[in-house]
């Protein structure tokens, strides 16, 4: 290679790196594995060793981490947070070593730490009182989460010195992370809420942190292990070691599994014996942190622009084992998603037992060719879940059976639709066990029902504690069930009783939406009310019937009819007929109505309405509302920040309306109407 097609592959894996350290640092949403991005970077690095006038100081390999988001204030660290220099096999440790003491001689001593999968922050202690948290940002600039870290409960508000060591300012590193369970926990909600998962616990304890709200960050299962020191006043150290043992006397949580080890084949061991066992641990680790322990050699070895010299980071390999698919079943997440997995022939993987791999769905089966009783090799992404990697073809011998999607949910028996644009198949089962969480949740929800106080953790209980079983179940429930739940109490119980007792009497829109037919949103769901009348008029109606409307699409109409055959919904309807859930449309006083025939389009924000409010409110008054702005519109009602819509709008000389006098309009027309 010459240095000019040097310059462009550097130039491109820049560009590559700088990407990828943007999501995975700045929106914690990571496209690429670990594995994939330490190849790209290890390219650069070795590309700039041998071509040294290309290294520019803004290059990848020079800098720490992301920029800090402009939302948070940002704070300057005393002494600049660095990042770890990796080695990735024994000789690269032995590499370590061996830099290590051809500059500070060869009596040395390391501490071993387990190199928790979290992010680093730096807490300032004056006098003994936490003044200040910030992450580590870019290195040099990171941002405030003071707040937000006040809520991790392993996070001592003030230090417990003890009386012969008093600092008056100390800086104490370490990192936040979340508990393997925690992760798993906070993802299954967030399925739940049709939420982007989070790709690993670093990313999901990054973006906990980095939330505007610190009530957010104070339900997240959040906790903290202590293991560097930044800038101090008022104490001397000689050895990280005593750094860290002065930190437990603190009150501040350090990991139990840190050694003092005076041998570096101890070192390797140490690496060697976790790698295995790793596995075991309630929080991931993704390799050991290897520090030099007297602060007098780590202040002669120093730093580079990037990181110290006196310390590495063993990066454990992707393990990757060659297993056999015994089978392709289905599984049905919270969200009604089939995604098929594989199960395998059991394999050790990173430390645990791996029986089960996700292949995500069928384009992904189809894409990699994968058949039931293929020979496949395996690997752990982000070190959690198990994925198939590649089907070894020349294993094959004929017996392999090619996977088909099932038509039917193997949960509950109900049709199966794939919607467009997804590459998922759903249940359509209003009753499936695997889906319900999700389907009451939407039930209760603000737009549907509005049954306050019914949030995504109450039905959870509720589920867990066998109180209800769908969403007709609610409106069995009784003060006496109520009460003894956790955090409830009479006064929430009551409360939450009187939304239900409510809820029964909602328009007819709002209970077709409040079921959750797939396509049907609350748009739809009017048309729909608005069409047939009551429920049992839109329960018979035909695929021809639907379709003859012209707001609805041949994919609604199938959904729609496909949904009220199945007999798990006409048994929920019967349940909510009989709880005395309203099921027809109120009737109308005779003669138009005051805004029959007229055309709204809404802009900007309402401060007192909610769009979907807004909308209802025009469409009870026999309005429509539509997206855009044409000749035809009779009121463009702008709120706050109005968008393109308005300057449209100015344009084709449509009559335009704040809030205010929507307000006017639509109060006069409610109270005459
Ligand atoms: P690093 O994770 O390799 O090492 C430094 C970090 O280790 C510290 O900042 C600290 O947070 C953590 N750490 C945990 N336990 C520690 C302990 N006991 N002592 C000291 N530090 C400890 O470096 P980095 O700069 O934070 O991140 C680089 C890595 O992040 C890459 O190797 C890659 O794996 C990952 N990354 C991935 C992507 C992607 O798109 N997938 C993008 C950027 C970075």
């Amino acid at each position: 290679m010459d240095i000019a097609q040097a310059r462009e592959r550097i130039n491109e894996l820049r560009d590559a790196i700088n990407y990828h350290n943007r999501l995975y640092y700045v929106y914690d949403n990571p496209v690429i594995s670990d594995e994939e991005y330490d190849k790209l970077m290890r390219e650069l690095e070795n590309l700039e060793k041998r071509f040294p006038e290309l290294v520019t100081p803004d290059s990848p390999t020079q800098r720490v981490g992301g920029e800090p988001l402009s939302s948070f204030r940002q704070v300057t660290h005393r002494i600049p947070m660095l990042s770890l220099s990796d080695a990735f096999d024994e000789e690269e440790l032995k590499d370590f070593h061996r830099r290590v003491t051809e500059a500070v001689g060869d009596k040395v001593e390391y501490v071993v730490e387990l190199k928790i999968d979290g992010l680093a922050v730096s807490l300032t202690y004056e006098n003994g009182l936490l003044t200040t948290a910030a992450t580590r940002g870019d290195g040099v600039v990171g941002e405030d989460v003071t707040q937000n870290i006040k809520t991790i409960k392993s996070v001592p508000l003030r230090l417990d010195f003890p009386e012969d060591k008093k600092p008056s300012i100390i800086e104490v590193r370490g990192e936040v992370y979340i508990p393997k369970e925690g992760f798993k926990k906070l993802n299954e909600e967030r399925e739940d809420l049709e939420l982007p998962l989070f790709a690993n616990p670093r990313n999901a304890a990054a973006g906990s942190l980095r939330q505007l709200d610190p009530k957010v960050t104070a339900a997240r299962p959040l906790s903290t292990f202590m293991y560097a020191l930044g800038y101090v006043e008022g104490v001397e150290f000689s050895t990280h070691y005593e750094v860290l043992e002065f930190y437990k006397a603190c009150g501040l949580r350090v990991n139990p599994h840190i050694a003092l080890l005076k041998n570096f084949d101890e070192v390797i061991d140490y690496c060697t014996s976790w790698r295995e066992k790793r596995g075991s641990l309630p929080y991931e680790i993704d390799g050991i942190v290897i520090k030099v322990n007297s602060l007098e050699q780590q202040r002669a070895l120093g730093a580079t622009a990037k990181s110290p010299r006196w310390a590495i980071a063993y990066k454990f390999p992707a393990e990757r084992k060659t297993t056999v698919i015994e089978n392709i079943i289905v599984r049905v997440g919270r969200t009604g998603v089939l995604t098929p997995t594989a199960e395998l022939r059991p394999v050790r993987l990173a430390g645990t037992t791996v029986s089960r791999a996700t292949l995500h769905n069928e384009d992904y089966i189809k894409e990699k060719d994968i058949r039931i009783k293929d020979t496949v090799v395996v690997q752990k992404a982000g070190d959690i879940i198990p994925e198939v990697v590649e089907v070894v073809k020349e294993r094959r011998t004929g017996e392999e059976i090619v996977f088909k999607m099932p038509h039917r949910c193997p949960e509950c028996g109900a049709e199966v639709i794939r919607m467009p644009g997804e590459a998922a198949y759903r249940c359509t089962g209003v009753s499936c066990p695997a889906q319900i969480t999700r389907s009451i949740i939407h039930f209760a929800s603000r737009d549907a029902m509005d049954i306050r106080g019914l949030g995504p953790a109450v039905v959870s209980l509720l589920l867990s504690e066998g109180l209800i079983k769908d969403a007709a179940d609610i409106y069995k429930l009784t003060r006496e069930d109520l009460v003894p739940l956790e955090r409830m109490g009479e006064k929430s119980a009551a409360n939450l009783l009187a939304a239900i007792e409510n809820s029964k009497s909602r328009p007819l829109n709002r209970l077709i939406y409040a079921l959750g037919i797939p396509f049907i949103g609350s748009k739809a769901a009017s048309i729909l009310a608005d069409a047939f009348g009551s429920m049992e008029n839109l329960e018979k109606a035909s695929y021809e019937q639907l379709v003859s409307i012209p707001e609805i699409g041949d994919k609604m109409a199938e959904s729609i009819v496909t949904f009220f055959k199945q007999d798990q919904t006409k048994n929920l309807l019967a349940r909510l007929k009989a709880a005395g859930v309203s099921m027809e449309a109120k009737k109308r006083e005779k003669g138009p109505l005051p805004l029959e025939g007229l055309t709204f389009v809404l802009t900007g924000t309402l401060e007192g309405y909610t769009r979907s409010q807004a909308t209802e409110i025009i469409e009870k008054l026999g309005g429509k509302v539509t997206g855009s702005v044409s000749k035809k519109t009779d009121y463009v009602v702008a709120g706050k920040d109005p968008g393109s819509k308005y300057e449209k709008a100015v344009k084709l000389g449509v009559k335009i309306i704040d809030e205010e006098q929507f307000k006017k309009m639509t109060l006069q027309q409610t109270q005459s109407s």
